[in-house]
């Protein structure tokens, strides 16, 4: 097993660290604070080809590998402080626009994939209901054919991304009394008539946006489905196989930010007439946030290889999403503590790593799911 960088991913890295150091996340506080998202860095993110990393060429892509993919967007999760802006780039990649690379169809692809991989627009999957999370089949939205078109009615809640996508990858039911086998994705434009988006406000990536999604007689074109009709409950599993596996790229990449700052207080800030991380109780904090930070890469770049080997990876995602945001989430606690007082002040944005981090042990499936997942696969 190789687990060195080619000098083209190397070279990659480096750029994608400059980028995110010099273009992004320079105002996070003040976008945490007012819970606004980077309209400009997003766009930024377009044109350097964060969006477009995993599209093909001819939609305006630069066709990397998956693990190429998943370097650059750990880097860049180094680089940029605004892990809001790093979800609202995996939840548009991961959860949008690879599920139309992978079923759409031709013209589908030409329609929407090029405006999705340039950053001219931005994706979500808007899966999620008020009364089917965890148990995600159960969703009561339902698509009503009529003609060459459908009916949509129904609401969605937890949307990332939502209030402002421009492209809503939406699953509904043909009939909700036969379950999984009636689920139906469709590629519905935002300013369709009959949707309408109210924006959710949360604890922790909030310069991210989410938002509740309601539809109201709105009308999508047959053309405009995803796939057949019934396979929406195949396209959600893929979908969220990818999501699970590659959405927490970034975090680990801030993670090792995190981290290095850690060191740097431990070593400078001074208590009993000596640097603190000389206490062991504080350094062996530091290493466990070391050790968690490399077996989250490890999972991730394992994950990835063996997705780029054209692997199934259901139960290695499962995995990977449960011990990176367990870790994340983990390393997070132990740096409010190592930085003290301050680590409870906002001013140094620890408290603020907390709270982005704590999403992610329930987006994507929470860690109760990932484990049910997992115990399932291993027959019990
Ligand atoms: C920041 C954020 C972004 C999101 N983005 C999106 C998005 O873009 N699109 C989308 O469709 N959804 C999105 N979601 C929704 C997310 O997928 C759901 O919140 C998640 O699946 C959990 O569903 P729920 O919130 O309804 O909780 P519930 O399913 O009601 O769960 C409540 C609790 O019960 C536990 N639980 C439930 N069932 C079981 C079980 N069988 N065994 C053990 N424990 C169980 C859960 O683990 C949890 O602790 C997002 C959520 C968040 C927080």
């Amino acid at each position: 097993m190789d687990f060195s960088f080619t000098p083209e991913q190397e070279q990659y890295r480096k750029e994608v660290i400059r980028f995110g150091r010099e273009r992004l996340g320079g105002s996070v506080r003040e976008l945490d604070r007012k819970e606004e998202f980077d309209r400009q860095g997003w766009r930024e993110c377009g044109q350097f080809g964060i969006q477009g990393l995993p599209v093909p060429e001819q939609y305006g892509g630069s066709a990397a590998d998956i693990l190429t993919t998943v370097v650059a967007l750990e880097a860049l999760g180094y680089a940029c402080r605004d892990n809001g802006l790093l979800f609202s780039l995996g939840a548009h990649i991961w959860a949008c626009e690879l599920p139309l690379f992978n079923f759409g169809t031709e013209s589908q692809k030409e329609k929407y994939l090029a405006r999705l991989a340039s950053g001219e627009w931005i994706g979500a999957l808007a899966m999620a209901e008020p009364e089917a999370g965890s148990d995600a089949f159960s969703i009561k939205t339902t698509a009503i054919r009529k003609g060459d078109s459908y009916l949509l009615n129904g609401s969605k809640s937890f949307v990332t991304n939502g209030p402002l996508a421009d492209l809503m990858l939406v699953v509904a039911s043909l009939d909700p009394s036969k379950g999984w086998q009636a689920l139906t994705a469709f590629l519905l434009e935002k300013k369709t008539a009959g949707v309408t988006v109210h924006p959710q406000e949360k604890m922790g990536l909030r310069s991210s946006t989410l938002g509740e999604v309601f539809f109201e007689d709105c009308e999508v074109s047959a053309g405009d489905r995803l796939g057949e009709e019934g396979v929406g409950a195949a396209i959600f599993t893929h979908a969220m196989e990818c999501e699970r596996a590659f959405i927490l790229s970034t975090a680990v990449g801030t993670m090792e930010r995190v981290l290095e700052r850690c060191v740097d207080y431990a070593k400078q800030r001074r208590q009993f007439g000596k640097p603190i991380g000389k206490f062991q109780l504080v350094a062996s904090k530091l290493v466990d946030m070391r050790v968690r930070l490399e077996t989250a890469r490890n999972l991730l770049y394992r994950v990835a290889w063996l997705k780029s080997m054209g692997k199934s990876v259901f139960a290695e995602a499962a995995m990977a999403k449960l011990h990176i945001s367990e870790s994340w989430v983990a390393s997070c606690l132990d740096a409010v503590q190592v930085f003290g007082g301050y680590g409870y002040l906002t001013d140094l944005e620890m408290e603020r790593e907390l709270r982005d981090a704590l999403g992610s042990r329930i987006f994507s499936g929470t860690s109760e799911i990932q484990r049910n997942l997992i115990a399932q696969l291993m027959g019990l």
